[in-house]
């Protein structure tokens, strides 16, 4: 054990060393083959629990979403976690969440040291009182990064207690429901759910069904995918939010709902997420780079649920919005040049969001539909517009809820006014 820690700690400083400096520049790096989408192989972390040090300091990655590969002492007060992609080459979204606790109360450094990347998420801790087995303290701790090793070191108090040290807030696949139920989106009789299909290791993906039109009446459906890449968990975030407004008592949304069909796919990575991975599904594949071959089964059950809407009297797909996060607010919309039904709403909604939210920086990158992402599946399947949403990753809470929201209710407006103009044209 303690050979291969050893032969694991050399591996990762010889790797780290030899690494070029500029292998990752960007954080929307592809690396060469993403688009071959049949199974890759990953490496499945053992689940353990490994103390290290005298007295004792010890890790666990035994929970949904835990990622953490190694541990060992560095020297008394400095601790070394060591973390791995599921496969790669993979770009830059080391995720980590792992529970760390003591024999002894005392602080320590703890260095997070990573497999061919660098440190990239503020340290997110999570507590619980020792009298409630619930875990709700949240907080920030700011890593000192070390640009030369790439690693993140923290400083924490370490107790009998574990606490659990996340990339970002832990928001797993089988906690879906009771943050759908505890947002009061489940649980109103115009909201419905149910399994889309399952993943390739046996998950549920859900598939909420949201509208209070007249049966017999055509309908536009708006559609929401997201939680692709797992780490993105601001973008989850705000398509919760999304689907609060959307939900809501207001009478722009109870309008919004006896006009438009909303059917929305809020984990489509439940395996990747469950199994802490940095990006893609238990198939080793980046799921939103699928969208032509459709190699993997979770992209295979949002087309399959979708599809049937191309021929169906009663619906007709009007708009889609998929999900994600990034180093900034950033839509993707297609291009302007590129004509869809109806069209531009992206841009038209970017200029209300931007009205809207002064105080944000939210910017804006065109593209062509040449890509297998899943905003140029909807486009090729339905002719419609669709925008990929990228919410920052170090986003403050509040203003990602004040944007998601003004966001989400700036685009009922604006798909309300689209559709009716729509159906005077013809
Ligand atoms: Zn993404």
């Amino acid at each position: 054990m303690i050979k291969y820690i050893g032969l694991v700690f050399v591996c990762s400083f010889l790797l780290i060393s030899c690494k070029s400096s500029e292998e990752f520049t960007g954080f929307s790096y592809d690396p060469p083959d993403v688009t071959n989408t049949k199974d890759k192989e990953i490496t499945i972390q053992p689940k353990r629990i490994i103390g290290a040090g005298e007295p004792r300091v010890w890790v666990s990655n035994e929970f949904e979403g835990a990622r953490l590969n190694d541990f060992y002492a560095v020297n008394d007060s400095m601790f070394e976690v060591f973390i791995e992609p599921e496969n790669g080459p993979i770009n830059n979204s080391p995720w980590y969440a792992f529970k760390v606790w003591s024999d002894t109360v005392r602080m320590a450094k703890i260095r997070i040291d990573y497999k061919d990347a660098e440190h990239r998420y503020v340290p997110k801790l999570l507590s619980r009182s020792s009298n409630d087995s619930r875990w709700k303290k949240q907080m920030e701790l700011p890593a000192e990064y070390d640009s030369l090793t790439g690693t993140g070191t923290i400083e924490v108090l370490l107790a009998p207690e574990p606490i659990i040290l996340s990339a970002q807030p832990l928001k797993t696949p089988s906690s879906l429901k009771d943050e759908l139920k505890r947002r009061n989106i489940l649980g109103r009789e115009y909201v419905s759910i149910q399994e889309a299909g399952t993943s390739k290791m046996g998950r549920p993906i859900w598939e909420l069904n949201i509208t209070e039109t007249s049966p017999g009446e055509k309908a536009p459906v708006l559609a929401i995918i997201g939680r692709q890449h797992p780490p993105e968990v601001t973008g989850y975030i705000a398509s919760l939010l999304f689907l609060e407004e959307l939900t809501s008592d207001t009478e722009l949304a109870q309008k919004f709902r006896e006009t438009f069909v909303i059917k929305a796919y809020p984990m489509i990575n439940p395996d990747g997420v469950a199994m802490g991975h940095w990006r893609h599904n238990a198939g080793g594949i980046d799921l939103n780079r699928d969208w032509e071959n459709f190699n993997q089964p979770e992209t295979q059950v949002v087309r399959d649920a979708l599809s049937p809407l191309a021929d169906d009297d009663e619906r007709k797909m009007f708009y889609g919005i998929d999900f994600h996060s990034t180093n900034e607010n950033i839509f993707y919309p297609i291009d302007e040049e590129v004509e869809t039904v109806p069209d531009n709403i992206t841009q038209r909604w970017y200029k209300e969001l931007l009205s809207e939210n002064p105080d944000v920086v939210f910017n804006v990158e065109e593209f062509d539909t040449s890509s297998p992402i899943a905003k140029n599946w909807l486009y090729h399947t339905f002719g419609i517009d669709a925008v990929t949403y990228e919410v920052d990753d170090q986003i403050a809470p509040d203003t990602l809820e004040q944007v998601s929201r003004s966001a989400a209710r700036s685009l009922m407006n604006i798909l309300l006014d689209e559709w009716s103009k729509s159906t005077i044209e013809n």
